[in-house]
């Protein structure tokens, strides 16, 4: 069966591009992505059109290797370019929401335990204020059965952006974790503080078990409310762009782009 190839949603700017290539290599310097994981951004004038890199490292993506897909994961323009498997998380969290104009998937290492125990994700800290909204966790097994754990088909895809529903992230058992944003930017930043958070989340725990006092006044952890994370989120969205400006600086100074 051939499938024809879909028409690109037209050209994107050098400096869109360097930056989502540089966003790869920005959650591989955090710590969020080792040889795995991918980072996609929407089109900017086509919202049924997303761009993300060529199956490839994250800290070696260049301007070169970004592809554009339609929403069904199609690519546009691969030229013998091989694509992420697991690139259905972004078409299908794209189709489902139109709010969302970009997509990380990592398998960040603090965060997957909080998929495997019934301990919730909360927002610990005010730069993970996005979390306070609740985090919810997708089992491939509940829809599919035994797998091998990975979004590689569209209809994988669509049970995930299901689990996510209006939220801006969401964990997947044993796997790993999905953070979006209606920007880059902010993708990126909540992305890694997904992973700071659970640090933090994991230290919390940590230390109310280890004083008799906490252990036994049964008292929750002091977290970010609704509300707090409500404004905290709104005013990182702009504030974030200052540990972007950092990041996007150290990835200049390695490259000439
Ligand atoms: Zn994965």
């Amino acid at each position: 069966m051939t499938t024809d190839i879909p028409k690109s949603g037209g050209q994107v700017s050098r400096q869109t591009v360097c930056d989502l290539a540089a966003a790869s290599r920005i959650l591989a310097a955090q710590g969020v992505v080792d040889g795995f994981g991918h980072v996609s951004m929407r089109h900017p004038s086509a919202p049924g059109r997303y761009l993300m890199a060529r199956a490839i490292a994250p800290a070696l993506v260049t301007p070169e290797d970004i592809i554009e897909y339609d929403l069904d994961s199609n690519p546009c323009n691969a030229n013998g370019r091989n694509s992420f498997l697991e690139r259905f998380i972004h078409g299908e969290i794209f189709k489902a929401r139109p709010d969302i104009k970009s997509v990380v998937h990592s398998h960040s290492p603090s965060v997957v335990p909080f998929g495997l125990v019934g301990v919730s994700m909360q927002a610990m800290f005010h730069n993970a204020a996005f979390l306070a909204v609740g985090v919810p966790v997708f089992d491939i097994r509940e829809k599919f059965g035994a797998t091998d754990m990975l979004v590689s088909s569209g209809l994988k895809g669509i049970a995930l952006a299901e689990a996510m529903g209006d939220k801006d992230v969401v964990l997947m058992r044993a796997h790993g974790s999905v953070a979006c944003g209606a920007t880059l930017q902010t993708a990126v930043f909540r992305a890694v503080y997904t992973e700071v958070n659970a640090r933090i989340q994991h230290w919390t725990i940590a230390l109310a078990g280890s004083t008799t006092a906490s252990l036994n006044s049964g008292a929750p952890m002091a977290v970010l409310d609704a509300e707090e994370g409500r404004l905290a989120d709104a005013f990182n969205q702009g504030a974030g762009m200052r540990a972007w400006d950092l990041w996007r600086s150290q990835v200049r100074a390695q490259v000439n782009w």
